[in-house]
């Protein structure tokens, strides 16, 4: 076995509040030059840049995991990760038909950029991807499981869209895989706060909006294969994980 280094929460251009930039093609060329061996894509309630960023991948030896980061009728952030694109595809089928009918009808403009591999733009995404499904947090969970994925609580530090801000704790029937603890909070600090769930694995991710901040959290996690379901076994020994910040 060995460790890998991986950031699994990326958002790309489709995310309307990531900078314009922040392509499938740059965010891959980025984390190969600061080492990481694996990264997630994951944009706001979408999955529409990844069969692009996945092409990319492939061809420049880095795994992609297929993820979205979602979000629910409380305004909780749920990190999805799933084995492959065709699971990404189907809870993205699941999200649409829960996100408001209206799209940015009604809306001040926002981008939500779907590219290519060469960063031409395909599609500027009119749905509210920004906004809150009409799904729970606990039935997120659910459908994440049954595409076969995973499900993070997404920096679950932060005052707000977190878990634990926006319900007050992890209730039992949210059964998330790991928690994710985000670049603001020391571990010390984290290890105070999040005593009770120290059973879980925890993660660190960049949660990057931009270029620059790819990487400035990650984990470690050691593993005797690398690929989703690498990731996933680790998961269920959470002492193959370490986090990370710069
Ligand atoms: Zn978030
Ligand atoms: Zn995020």
């Amino acid at each position: 076995m060995r460790y890998f280094k991986a950031d699994l929460h990326i958002h790309s251009c489709l995310s309307a509040c990531a900078d314009i930039d922040i392509t499938p093609l740059r965010i891959i060329k980025r984390a190969k030059e600061i080492g990481l061996q694996v990264i997630a894509i994951a944009d706001h309630n979408s999955a529409e840049n990844l069969l692009t960023a996945s092409l990319i991948a492939d061809r420049e030896g880095i795994l992609l995991i297929p993820a979205m980061e979602i979000t629910s009728k409380e305004e909780v952030h749920i990190l999805a990760l799933f084995e492959t694109l065709d699971c990404a595809m189907e809870m993205q089928s699941l999200v649409y038909r829960s996100l408001p009918e209206d799209g940015l009808a009604n809306q001040d403009p926002v981008y939500q950029l779907v590219v290519n591999e060469d960063e031409e733009i395909l599609d500027f995404n009119g749905k509210t991807l920004f906004g809150a499904t009409s799904l729970s947090a606990a039935d997120i969970v659910t459908k994440i499981h049954r595409c076969g994925g995973l499900a993070v609580a997404s920096h679950v530090d932060r005052e707000c869209f977190s878990l634990i801000s926006q319900l007050g704790f992890i209730p039992p029937e949210v059964a998330i895989d790991a928690l994710e603890i985000s670049y603001s909070i020391s571990m010390k600090a984290a290890l105070e706060r999040f005593a009770s769930y120290r059973h879980l694995p925890w993660l660190r991710n960049s949660d990057a909006h931009t270029l620059n901040d790819i990487g400035i959290a990650y984990t470690m996690f050691k593993l005797d294969e690398l690929s989703f379901k690498g990731i996933a076994a680790a998961f269920k020994e959470k002492d193959r994980l370490r986090v990370r910040r710069e």
